[in-house]
């Protein structure tokens, strides 16, 4: 049955309320969804979490019942299939054609789809290429392509994929269809090097703000990571999240030891049988589990909209990187909490493998994006600078700060360190400036330990006269006095301690040293805990709070039944705001974002049930 729908007569918002329940466009969403309806190349980059698909969406819903169909190349199966869930139930006619459905389904879909049975079909580049893909686009009305995670293309990007090589030639094929390249990632170079490759004729190029408001981003000290994990999770009990670490048996081990603290968690790495990694990304995804320990290969097929933190125990190599990773938090708008877990001997160990490129250029490149990723971890001002600046953005932070990095919500105030910055620097010249700085602190800390006692460093005046304070702190002191050029280190490998004439001068008593530098932990102390609750199930009241997650046992209910996962019945938002409102009509439901005329004639009824049965506040 095709619909009445006249695209003329109905405005964008409308339609937009009526097939995907969204009462406003996003930033850059309606600009790119009039470019393409008039016919124009785009290109689009907006962070994840932008709402970049109903820009190709939109308008294939528009040009319905004209019989001609959105081509949506996609790289992952995963990905595929999550948006057509998604489109089906908001009642859009949308179907997909990859290895994982049998040749009898596929013949079938090819001939509904030349009989203008289908709005968009999504396809992944080899089929679309490949001979078969090629005889049926030669016989499709073909209204749109659009590329999905256009970086793909790029060699100089993250996740270059060969076969998206190929899409070269779509120009060729299609010199009169409109092509939209959509990705969120969009250093200067990828971005042209998209353009090129592509062939796009003067696109209408749509870049949005990268600055992700609803992310709080945070670098935590690392003291016992395990502990730090867990008290998170225990100070959270319903967030759902990603925690990322650097190997394969990190990511088993750490999923292990979560379940036996009856944490829901799972793994995910590229050493997995498939089947494995696939039940353990389903259960992530169905809400089955809480928790995905992964290492970088998973995400790239995660559109769950509702992940809550993305926690990282182990330096990432590049921000860019980092970026991305994070950025898998927050999609549907909600708060989420970004971690990155740091202690300084993090870049040694990342050191340990980059030394083991053979290539010298490859190696300095890799040691470049290490150090920036460093800067990050160590900044004490706006995090967003460091982070945004890896795009080429010049990020001005706001003079009450961003309002959503650590550094800027809770501003270390400056405080006289002149004491331990003396006690640090006699401690390397009692060493003779012959040492790092590990075994500098060690001395101060009053570590008996081999290398110690056997230099006879124990007996040294110094020795133990840092003991109060952990590490942390001095090592965090030692890099303020490096910036600061009051302490230095040679540039051979060992990295040796030595003093530079500021740093005399303080030792002498002649400067002070005012340093950012947070109250030092004392050794074996407890971890601070933050004050601010968990954002996300902030500002509902107790009572809202228990019929939210009613409505999600609901809603996890009907996703089973479905097989689906359950943001794709609705999301938090939409919840939350069931919460609050309570609609008990029709009229009401639909006001709720996030629903839409399928999704009414489908649930309504249900939550409307439940809600009643929970009767008044
Ligand atoms: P991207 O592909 O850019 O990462 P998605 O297209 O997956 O982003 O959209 C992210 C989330 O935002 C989805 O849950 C989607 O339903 C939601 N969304 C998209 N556009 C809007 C809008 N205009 N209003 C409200 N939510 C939206
Ligand atoms: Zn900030």
């Amino acid at each position: 049955m095709t619909s009445a729908l006249q695209p003329a007569a109905e405005s964008l918002p409308s339609l937009l309320k009526r097939h995907f329940g969204h009462e406003d466009f996003r930033p850059l969403q309606e600009q790119a969804i009039r470019a393409a309806l008039a016919g124009r190349d785009v290109f689009l980059l907006l962070p994840t979490g932008g709402g970049k698909s109903l820009c190709y969406q939109l308008p294939a819903v528009i040009r319905n019942g004209q019989g001609a169909v959105t081509v949506v190349i996609s790289p992952l199966i995963a990905l595929m299939h999550n948006q057509v869930d998604l489109l089906q139930a908001n009642g859009i006619r949308a179907t997909l054609l990859n290895s994982s459905i049998t040749s009898r389904e596929a013949g079938q879909r090819e001939r509904d789809l030349l009989r203008g049975c289908y709005d968009l079909v999504y396809m992944a580049p080899e089929r679309l290429m490949g001979p078969a893909g090629q005889r049926l686009l030669q016989r499709l009305n073909v209204a749109q392509v659009a590329i999905d995670e256009a970086h793909c293309i790029s060699e100089w990007g993250h996740d270059f994929r060969p076969e998206y090589r190929m899409l070269g030639g779509l120009r060729v094929m299609f010199p009169d269809v409109p092509i939209m390249a959509l990705t969120a990632t969009a250093t200067p170079r990828v971005a042209r090097d998209i353009v090129e490759q592509l062939h796009l004729r003067d696109p209408e190029l749509l870049r949005g703000d990268f600055e992700r408001k609803n992310l709080h981003y945070e670098v935590r000290p690392k003291h016992r990571t395990f502990e730090q994990v867990l008290a998170y999770l225990r100070q959270r009990p319903t967030a759902e999240g990603i925690i990322y670490v650097a190997s394969r048996a990190k990511a088993e081990d750490l999923a292990e030891r979560l379940r036996q603290h009856e944490i829901a968690a799972v793994a995910y790495h590229a050493g997995m049988d498939h089947q494995t990694r696939t039940e353990n990304q389903h259960a992530f995804i169905h809400g089955q589990a809480r928790v995905c320990c992964a290492t970088i290969a998973f995400g790239m097929g995660i559109d769950k909209p509702d992940v809550r933190f993305v926690m990282h125990v182990d330096l990432p190599r590049h921000l860019e990187g980092y970026y991305q990773e994070t950025g898998r938090a927050g999609r549907d708008g909600l708060p989420a909490d970004c971690i990155l877990f740091f202690s300084p001997g993090d870049r040694q160990r990342v050191m340990y493998f980059i030394d083991q490129k053979p290539d010298e250029a490859e190696r300095e490149r890799a040691i470049k994006q290490l150090d920036q990723m460093i800067r990050y971890a160590r900044h004490s001002h706006c995090r967003m600078v460091p982070l945004l600046g890896y795009f080429g953005e010049t990020f001005v932070s706001p003079s009450g700060g961003c309002g959503h990095c650590d550094n800027c919500r809770s501003p270390r105030p400056m405080r006289d360190v002149t004491e331990d910055a003396r006690k640090l620097l006699s401690a390397v010249a009692r060493t003779q400036q012959r040492f790092g700085l590990p075994h500098v602190i060690r001395v101060l800390r009053g570590s008996m330990a081999e290398p110690v006692t056997q230099r006879g460093h124990d007996q040294l005046s110094v020795h133990g006269i840092g003991k109060a304070y952990a590490t942390e702190y001095w090592r965090a002191l030692a890099q303020h006095l490096i910036e600061h050029d009051q302490l230095a280190l040679t540039d051979d490998e060992f990295r040796t301690t030595f003093l530079t004439p500021a740093g005399l001068a303080v030792l002498k008593g002649q400067t002070k040293v005012e340093a950012g530098l947070p109250q030092p932990a004392p050794s074996a102390g407890p971890e601070k805990r933050r004050k601010r609750s968990s954002a996300a199930a902030a500002d509902l009241t107790a009572d809202q709070q228990e019929l939210f997650e009613k409505l999600r046992q609901l809603r996890l209910q009907i996703a089973r039944q479905q097989g689906v996962p359950p943001y794709i019945v609705f999301g938090d938002t939409t919840l939350r705001h069931m919460a609050v409102i309570r609609p008990t009509s029709l009229d009401d439901f639909i006001q709720l974002p996030g629903v839409g005329q399928a999704k009414l004639e489908r649930y309504a009824a249900r939550f409307m049930e439940l809600i009643q049965q929970a009767g008044e506040p």
